[in-house]
């Protein structure tokens, strides 16, 4: 069987993931071609902001490799359901939104045949196989094929998201926790968390 070697450039990336897949090199190319292109370093306190539109294995690579995180509040998902990856660098003002031409997946029919036994736990070791070669083949293509064959170069047709803001910490009057005070709901003339309100929202 053909074997995939973790290139060295990705072993940091693959760590961090916990696995390799083709989507964590999918956000790997777009955030070497990221850099690139907007001539970037590794965000350290928001000089950049991404806006990622799924929030599938390739945002972890976009997370390790660029600094955009969700706890730093650099890191917005937008869910499109697109393997596309929003790049923003605060002092230039430059942004690049790299979208994928392809499918993340096994796109043949034989490739998504074999991926819902291989998923649904139906596989023959033989099926599980050639199901892993052909994985292995598409991880292969996607770290080597040329940046611009993988992904179209756009603008966003968004603005640059403002830099994460801290609030005031409130707390709740039903349960007691401490919540930020933009999440409070008025619920019977108390101050609530959401988990507090919902209840009231549902049923009648
Ligand atoms: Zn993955
Ligand atoms: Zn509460």
């Amino acid at each position: 069987m053909e074997k995939f070697e973790i290139p060295a450039e990705l072993a940091e990336s693959v760590r961090f993931h916990g696995h390799v897949c083709p989507g964590l090199i999918i956000g790997y190319r777009a955030a070497r071609l990221a850099e690139k292109t907007l001539d970037l370093h590794r965000d350290r306190d928001e000089e950049l902001a991404a806006v990622v539109e799924n929030d599938a294995c390739g945002v972890d690579a976009i997370q390790w490799l660029l600094g955009c995180t969700l706890g730093k509040g650099n890191l917005i998902f937008r869910d499109q359901g697109k393997h596309a990856f929003t790049i923003f660098r605060r002092d230039t003002g430059k942004a690049v939104r790299l979208v994928f031409k392809g499918q993340a997946g096994a796109s043949t029919p034989e490739g998504i045949a074999l991926r819902r036994k291989v998923m649904g736990g139906t596989a023959t070791p033989d099926e599980t196989a050639r199901f892993e070669e052909q994985k292995n083949k598409r991880m292969h293509y996607l770290m080597t094929a040329p940046a611009e064959e993988l992904f179209d170069c756009k603008q966003p047709g968004f603005e640059l998201p403002s830099r994460a803001r801290i609030f005031d910490s409130v707390v709740c009057e039903s349960c007691g926790e401490v919540t930020m005070e933009p999440r409070l709901r008025l619920v019977d003339g108390k101050k609530v968390c959401l988990a507090c309100a919902e209840p009231y929202h549902r049923g009648w």
